[in-house]
């Protein structure tokens, strides 16, 4: 077996200088190399798991096949190079406490003091090689989350000085991303914010071998000389991280800087050639896209749009598909009443109910999904989206105005969405939903069938309530069709509406497996239906 080398990614100065997809970026010219690549996010927080936090303040909880809640940067590492992240790609600080709390517990410390170190530095360094051995790959990128200077990143970076210890000189990378700001008043880059960060990094036993540097313009030789001298790496290894329009640029961007290739010296490892151009492509190609189609995206956290992170890529990824720019209009769904809902929806082509919890703008939703309904404008409900669409037809086809989920209203006489029977003895919140990938099959002849071009697909769930088996046939009667099923026939997963040009809804999460090489075809499909729709209007 070859030996596995691990790149370790941390940040400098501010955050949100896009480390995470820095990671994806490499990775991917990694694997368009021929190697092996997969990629650790570590986080410092002490939550377990980012499952119970509010979309507020971490943005969307990114699920695997396998379940875990993870954050948002798996996605953006499964977009980028292809592959499935697990578990095991994502650890937190309240993971790693958790278990080493468990392990003094259970006395498997012997009576030792347990300590930051060894014993929590222990556990990320075990977390660090679990990675590697699991997967088989020959590279392993580490994104360490947060700022250098953060007390939470401590025992993380401190783990690493540890790691790298224990590894040939040839074996580890740390590269730093940083940001070098263009200061207009000086009229001059300024290097001091990343000399300062490397100097923290320093202070902890951490040299960087490379710096990536966040920069709104190419930095000339003498500031990369600089930048060298100051923080104690060669100037050839200090690498433009220019600003892009798309981050789906950021990978030919560092293509086109060498960035892949001085990795690949620095780890001792042979050049190959760089298998990249059906990426460089498509972003190309999509750059020069000029229609566009307009789509609503009707939910409770629209001025975040972090929280729908995953589904955003989603359209980048159809409109390529469909050659058309999806122009996203975020509307508030606490904002639309029955009066003002045409307002809101008049000029868009395809309307989309994205999931969520509670019952804050529900009635918005509700608006949102009869005015597509009604007008026969492309609908896409995921997940609460179908929830809400099945609430909508139940109150507004058959009559049933009390219709709702349990989860709004527990007394309710038409509960068309109940909790699932597995949920309903659950009392703890985190980790304990439906979680992962579930198979589903499709009826043929139904659109669902027709996206996916098969009749049995796995797409992966995030909730608690499902749709109530006691009103299919009622609901059948009335034109609504249930596309897709569980194998065991008990749990429906879509449906679609016979009378709409495009009315689809599903239990799962489809924008979590949408990636730029095969846009999910649920998202090709509505955006082509939006498209047909705008080629009416006009
Ligand atoms: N709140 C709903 C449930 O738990 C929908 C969840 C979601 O949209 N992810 O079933």
């Amino acid at each position: 077996m070859k030996k596995t080398k691990y790149i370790f990614f941390t940040g400098g100065v501010v955050s949100s200088l896009g480390k995470g997809i820095a990671c994806a970026s490499l990775g991917l010219l990694l694997k368009s190399r021929g190697y092996e690549v997969t990629i650790l996010k570590l986080d410092p927080y002490i939550n377990v798991d980012p499952g119970t936090m509010s979309p507020y303040q971490h943005g969307e909880v990114y699920v695997t096949d396998d379940g875990a809640e993870t954050d948002l940067d798996l996605g953006h590492y499964e977009r980028f190079i292809n592959t499935n992240m697990a578990q095991y790609n994502n650890a937190t600080a309240g993971q790693v406490y958790y278990e080493v709390i468990q392990k003094e517990r259970r006395g498997d410390y012997l009576g030792a003091t347990v300590q930051v170190i060894p014993h929590i530095t222990d556990v990320i360094n075990e977390k660090i090689e679990l990675v590697g051995q699991k997967t088989g790959s020959e590279i392993v990128i580490v994104e360490i989350g947060g700022t250098v200077g953060d007390i939470e990143s401590l025992p993380f970076l401190e783990a690493i000085r540890q790691f790298r210890l224990g590894k040939e000189h040839e074996d580890t990378l740390v590269v730093h991303l940083t940001l070098v700001p263009f200061v207009a008043g000086a009229n001059e880059l300024k290097t001091k914010p990343t000399q300062h960060s490397v100097m923290r990094l320093r202070e902890i036993g951490l040299q960087p071998d490379m710096l990536l540097c966040r920069t709104d313009r190419l930095l000339p030789q003498g500031v990369k000389d600089k930048i060298g001298l100051f923080c104690n790496v060669s100037a050839n290894s200090v690498i433009d991280a220019l600003d892009v329009k798309t981050i789906y640029e950021v990978p030919v961007q560092y293509a086109d800087e060498g960035f892949d290739q001085l990795v690949l010296k620095k780890l001792k490892l042979p050049k190959n050639e760089l298998n990249f151009s059906g990426w460089r492509d498509k972003v190309e190609r999509y750059s020069k896209v000029e229609k566009e189609v307009n789509i609503a995206i009707c939910g409770k956290y629209v001025s975040l749009h972090d929280a729908y992170k995953s589904i955003t890529e989603a359209f980048i990824h159809a409109g390529m598909e469909n050659n058309v720019r999806v122009n996203l209009k975020w509307v508030s769904t606490e904002e639309i009443g029955e009066q003002s809902v045409k307002e809101y929806l008049k000029d868009v082509c395809g309307i989309l109910v994205p999931g969520g919890f509670g019952e804050r703008g529900i009635e918005g939703k509700l608006e949102a999904i009869h005015f597509a309904r009604e007008n026969m404008i492309p609908f896409f409900g995921i997940c609460l989206g179908l929830q809400c669409a099945v609430i909508e037809f139940t109150r507004n086809v058959l009559g049933k105005k009390d219709a709702n989920s349990t989860e709004f209203n527990p007394d309710t006489k038409n509960p068309v969405i109940h909790l699932m029977e597995t949920q309903k003895s659950i009392k703890r919140l985190g980790g304990t939903m439906r979680l992962g990938s579930y198979p589903c099959n499709l009826y043929a002849g139904t659109k669902a069938s027709q996206a996916y071009g098969m009749n049995e697909i796995n797409e992966r769930h995030r909730h608690r309530y499902e749709f109530n088996n006691s009103y299919q046939k009622k609901l059948a009667r009335a034109g609504m069709v249930f596309s897709g099923l569980s194998p065991d026939n008990k749990l429906v997963e879509m449906i679609e509406l016979k009378d709409h040009p495009w009315f689809v809804g599903c239990q799962f999460h489809p924008e979590l497996k949408s990636r730029l090489a095969k846009a999910h075809p649920l998202f090709r499909e509505f955006v082509a239906a939006a498209n047909q729709f705008s080629n009416k209007l006009n």
